[in-house]
C-alpha cells in the first residue's frame, strides 16, 4: 500500500483506520519537533502544515482529542539556545498554528530514557563501549561488507551497570565511552549495527543546566519521546525512513506505547538553503542581516518581507507530499503569494524612479483630491483619496523621447491616463547640459476628472501611475533577487564553495523613491500594492520621515503560466 498509495492518502488511510478500529482509543496525536538551534525555515513549514493540519482535518472524527504537540527536540546542549527556542514558538503561531498547553521538552524526559537505558542492559541488550566515534564507524561494515563485533559487546550486566552509572557520574572524558544497543553487527540495515544511544558531553545544557553530563543520541531519544507523549502517527521527512527499523526495536524491547512512523518528503526549493546549519553561516559570516534578513527562507524572514501566513499555508497545501526528494521552484512559491496579496493588500501609487511632470494648463497651489479604489478585488476595502497638483512624480521609464512604436505610455505629443487623476498629454521635455531629460510638461483635460474617458469617445493606450511632488513621501525601496544564482545552490565544482553560488544582486536599495500621503500612517508589517510595480511591505527600519519598504514580490507571474502550456 505504502509503495503505491501518495503519502498525504496514506497518512489519512492510516489515521483514518487507526481510529475505525480504535487502535489508539480515538485519539489522533502528532508532534512538531524542532531542535532549537536555528530559526524555522520554509521547509518547517511544510511539517508543521502536515503535523497541525492532520489533526485538524480529524477532529471531528477523533472521540478522545486530536492535537499536536510541540516538542524541542533538545538533546543536543553544543547548539541550542532559548532565543531559537522563542523564535520557534513565535513562528509556529505566525503560521496560524497553537499547540495549546502541549509544550514539551525532549530533556524533561532525560531521567525517564536513562532508567529505560538500564532496563535495556539488565535484559542484555545495550553494553557500555570503549571504542572511540572513529573506530566506532570504522567498525560498523559497509552495504556490501559486515561490521564487527565489539571487544566489549560481551561485557556482564554488572560491568555495564556499573560502567554506566560511572559515566553518569561524570568519571570519564568526553568520548571515551559510549553506551550500545546491542542489536545486529549483520544486519543489512547499518542503523542496527548496534548503534549508540549515549554519548560523553561535559557541557552545559540550557534546560538541564549542569545536571547530565551524558546525552542521548536522536535515535534513542525520539522514539521514546513519541511514546512517552503517546503519539499516535509520528510524521518525519525520508531520511529517517532506514531508522524507522531501530525506532520500532527500542519501542518493542521497552514494551511501551507504540507511536509509529510514516516518512514523506523534504521540501526542497530552487535558490534556496533549508538547512539551519548552514543558514546560521550565513548569518554568522555576515552574508545577511540577520536571521530575519528578507532574502532569507526562515519565516521571521518571509513575515519581514510581507509573505502571509495563508500563501505559505497554501503552498505547502498544494506541493503535497511524495516519497521521492523532488525541488520545487520558487516561483511557485511567489505564486500563491501574488494570490493571496491580490485578494488583501490595499493598492497605492509609489514611484520607484522619479521623473518629474509638471501639468502646464493646472493652476500652481491648487489641490484636487482625486478619489481611488483600495482593492478592485474587495469591494470592502473601500475607498481613499490622492492628492492631484501641478508638480508631479511619474516612473522615469514611463516616458520615452523616442519611443518605439509599441511603446504606449508617455512620449512627446502623446497622451496617457495618470490613474485615477486626469489625461494629460506632453507637449515639451527639459533637459540638463548633460542632454537628460529632467522634467516633462504636459497639458490635461479637464474633461478626463478620475481619469475617465472623455466625452469626445478619444482613447488612449496607456495608464501609468504617479504621485504629487509637493505631498509624496520620501521612502526606501528594498529590491530583492534570489540569495543564490545557481538553481541548486549546493552545486559546487571541486573544490569550491557553496558560499561562491551567493547572488552578488540580491539587494538593491532604492533611496528616493516617492510615494503617495496616504502611507504616513502605515504600520511595520503592512502589505500594499505599488499600483504596476508589485507587492511591497513596510519594514521596521521604517521611521516617520522615512519610510521603508520591502518588495515582497514583483507582478509578474512565472509559475501558473508554465502550468497551463
Ligand atoms: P535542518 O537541517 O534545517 O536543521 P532538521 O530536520 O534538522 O533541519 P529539525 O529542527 O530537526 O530540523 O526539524 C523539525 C522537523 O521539521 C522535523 O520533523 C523535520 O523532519 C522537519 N523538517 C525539517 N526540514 C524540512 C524540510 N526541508 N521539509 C520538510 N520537513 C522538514
Ligand atoms: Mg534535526
Amino acid at each position: 500500500m505504502e509503495s503505491t498509495t501518495k503519502p498525504l492518502d496514506f497518512i489519512r488511510a492510516m489515521v483514518a483506520d487507526d481510529l475505525r478500529t480504535g487502535r489508539h482509543g480515538g485519539r489522533v496525536i502528532t508532534r512538531f519537533p524542532p531542535e532549537p538551534n536555528g530559526y524555522l525555515h520554509i521547509g518547517h513549514a511544510k511539517s508543521i502544515c502536515l503535523n497541525f493540519g492532520i489533526p485538524q482535518e480529524f477532529k471531528d472524527q477523533a472521540a478522545a482529542g486530536a492535537r499536536c504537540n510541540l516538542r524541542f527536540d533538545d538533546t543536543n546542549p553544543t547548539t541550542e539556545e532559548q532565543e531559537y527556542i522563542d523564535a520557534i514558538k513565535r513562528d509556529i503561531r505566525w503560521l496560524g498554528f497553537d499547540w495549546g498547553e502541549h509544550e514539551y521538552y525532549a530533556s524533561d524526559y532525560f531521567e525517564q530514557l536513562y532508567e529505560w537505558a538500564i532496563q535495556l542492559i539488565k535484559a542484555g541488550k545495550a553494553y557500555v563501549c570503549d571504542l572511540s566515534a572513529e573506530e566506532i564507524s570504522r567498525t560498523r561494515g559497509t552495504l556490501t561488507q559486515p561490521g564487527m563485533p565489539s571487544p566489549h559487546r560481551d561485557r556482564s550486566v554488572e560491568e555495564n551497570l556499573d560502567l554506566f552509572a560511572r559515566m553518569r557520574k561524570g568519571e570519564f572524558p568526553d568520548g571515551s565511552r559510549v553506551l550500545r544497543a546491542k542489536i545486529d553487527m549483520n544486519s543489512p540495515n547499518l542503523n542496527l549495527r548496534d548503534p549508540v544511544m549515549y554519548r560523553i558531553l561535559h557541557e552545559e545544557h540550557p534546560r538541564t543546566g549542569t545536571a547530565w553530563c551524558i546525552y542521548p543520541m536522536y535515535d534513542y531519544a525520539h522514539g521514546q519521546s513519541d511514546s512517552i507523549e503517546k503519539i499516535t502517527h509520528s510524521l518525519c521527512t525520508l531520511e529517517f525512513e532506514d531508522h524507522r527499523p531501530l525506532y520500532d526495536w527500542f519501542i518493542e524491547q521497552l514494551g511501551i506505547f507504540p507511536s509509529r512512523q510514516t516518512e514523506f518528503n523534504r521540501l526542497n526549493l530552487t535558490h534556496t538553503i533549508v538547512t539551519k546549519r548552514k543558514l546560521r553561516t550565513l548569518v554568522e559570516k555576515g552574508h545577511v542581516r540577520g536571521w530575519d534578513d528578507p532574502r532569507m527562507p526562515t519565516l521571521s524572514a518571509l513575515r519581514r518581507r510581507g509573505y502571509p501566513p495563508a500563501a505559505i499555508r497554501a503552498f505547502c497545501e498544494g506541493v503535497g507530499l511524495s516519497k521521492r526528494e523532488q525541488t520545487i521552484e520558487i516561483a511557485r512559491l511567489e505564486f500563491h503569494v501574488r494570490e493571496e496579496l491580490n485578494r488583501t493588500a490595499d493598492r497605492v501609487m509609489a514611484v520607484l524612479d522619479p521623473l518629474r511632470l509638471v501639468v502646464t494648463n493646472f493652476s500652481e497651489g491648487q489641490v484636487e483630491q482625486m478619489e481611488a479604489v483600495n482593492n478592485p478585488e474587495d469591494a470592502a476595502a473601500g475607498k481613499r483619496t490622492v492628492p492631484f497638483s501641478k508638480d508631479l512624480y511619474i516612473e522615469r521609464d514611463d516616458f520615452m523621447e523616442n519611443p518605439p512604436a509599441k511603446f504606449f505610455r508617455l512620449a512627446p505629443g502623446r497622451e496617457v491616463r495618470l490613474r485615477y487623476g486626469y489625461w494629460v498629454t506632453c507637449t515639451d521635455v527639459v533637459k540638463d547640459a548633460a542632454g537628460n531629460v529632467v522634467e516633462v510638461r504636459c497639458t490635461y483635460d479637464p474633461l478626463t476628472r478620475g481619469g475617465d474617458n472623455p466625452p469626445d469617445g478619444r482613447k488612449v493606450k496607456g495608464t501609468i501611475h504617479w504621485v504629487s511632488a509637493e505631498h509624496a513621501l520620501d521612502a526606501e525601496v528594498r529590491l530583492y533577487d534570489t540569495l543564490f544564482s545557481k538553481e541548486d545552490p549546493n552545486d559546487v565544482p571541486e573544490g569550491g564553495d557553496w558560499l561562491d553560488n551567493l547572488n552578488p544582486d540580491s539587494l538593491r536599495i532604492v533611496k528616493g523613491a516617492k510615494v503617495e500621503p496616504s502611507l504616513a500612517t502605515a504600520r511595520a508589517g503592512a502589505t500594499f500594492q505599488f499600483e504596476r510595480l508589485g507587492y511591497f511591505c513596510v519594514d521596521p527600519d521604517s521611521e516617520s520621515r522615512r519610510l521603508v519598504f520591502n518588495r515582497t514580490v514583483t507582478l509578474k507571474d512565472s509559475w501558473a503560466k508554465g502550468q497551463k502550456g
